[in-house]
């Protein structure tokens, strides 16, 4: 059940501990984090789909010979140039680092209140090490096109790249100084797989900060706040991004608020959100709505912000 409303006074604040107690409900897996649609073609849709809107912004970011790739993107850098960062926050059971980030970035932080969530995130990422370097032309890619939720990470196995992972809801998190709120007692490190860095490169800000299918655990005051420490953790504002992808519910012309009780979340109009993040002083410089999902979900779009 829904509890709809146009006038953003009437519609309630998601409850944090609601939330987390719903997800806490859910199996730790593709299908819990997803809804159901673990199992069908909506996983693979939704990573190619935001791979490709990364790769549109920041071109640089393909370094494989690739259709999408355009011809007049320098030769990617060499492996002594800064390593890319990226955070990926709501994270669930480490889909969208597995599946996205881990395939363009070289240093992923994931960030998730959920136990259970976090421990299976981490559960594969240590597998991953484990498995160590996937032999040239095999493995990998062949295990990710038959089910990616049991592929190794990608450049985990053979040092290159890593994923941190951190204990936190996004109401407590600051992407600029994570180690503040671990100081503070409102994050957990749960550890590290793959590269590690000479120095701790923990509070050393992003390139990308990714938000799926999570930022509906936020109230309106809750959501501009973590964009604009998100923003504040942007390593060049230029070149770097906020990304956002999350359903929309209707609206007619006016931003519109669904709340459903089932998870405590919001829902959010397309005006809705373009309000939160010119309130956050956020930019929205590409924006594509998610095509080839199946029939009956929310529309879902992602927004490119700075
Ligand atoms: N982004 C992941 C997971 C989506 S499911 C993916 O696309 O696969 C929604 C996630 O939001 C769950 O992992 C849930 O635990 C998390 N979540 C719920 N409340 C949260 C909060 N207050 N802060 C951060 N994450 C939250």
């Amino acid at each position: 059940m829904s509890a709809t409303s146009s006038d953003p006074s009437t519609v309630p604040d998601p409850d944090v501990e609601e939330g987390i107690k719903y997800w806490e409900s859910q199996p730790a897996s593709y299908d819990g984090v997803l809804g159901g649609f673990g199992n069908g073609s909506l996983p693979r849709v939704d990573a190619l789909g935001t791979r490709q809107f990364l790769m549109y912004l920041l071109p640089e970011l393909c370094t494989v010979p690739s259709a999408v790739r355009p011809l007049d993107v320098p030769a990617p850098a060499p492996a002594s140039a800064r390593r890319t960062r990226v955070l990926d926050v709501g994270a669930g059971v480490g889909r969208v680092t597995s599946d996205v980030l881990l395939h363009l970035f070289a240093d992923v932080v994931l960030v998730e209140p959920v136990e259970r969530f976090i421990a299976e995130a981490v559960r594969r990422g240590r597998a991953s090490e484990r498995a160590g370097p996937a032999a040239p032309g095999t493995g990998a890619s062949i295990a990710e096109d038959a089910n990616p939720e049991a592929a190794p990470w990608k450049g985990i196995g053979d040092g290159r790249k890593s994923v941190t992972f951190v204990q936190a809801t996004l109401q407590d998190f600051d992407p600029a100084r994570p180690s503040a709120g671990v100081a503070e007692g409102k994050a957990k490190i749960l550890g590290r797989v793959g590269y590690v860095p000479a120095e701790d490169d923990l509070d050393t800000g992003f390139d990308v900060v990714v938000c799926q299918w999570c930022l509906g655990a936020m109230s309106d005051p809750d959501l501009v706040a973590f964009f604009r420490r998100s923003k504040a953790a942007l390593r060049d504002p230029a070149r770097g991004f906020i990304i956002v992808k999350e359903n929309l519910c209707s609206e007619k012309g006016e931003p519109r608020v669904v709340f459903d009780e089932s998870d405590s979340s919001l829902t959010r109009s397309d005006l809705a959100w373009k309000q939160a993040f010119a309130e956050a002083g956020l930019r929205v410089v590409h924006e594509q709505i998610q095509r080839g999902f199946p029939e009956g979900l929310y529309p879902v779009k992602m927004y490119a912000l700075q």
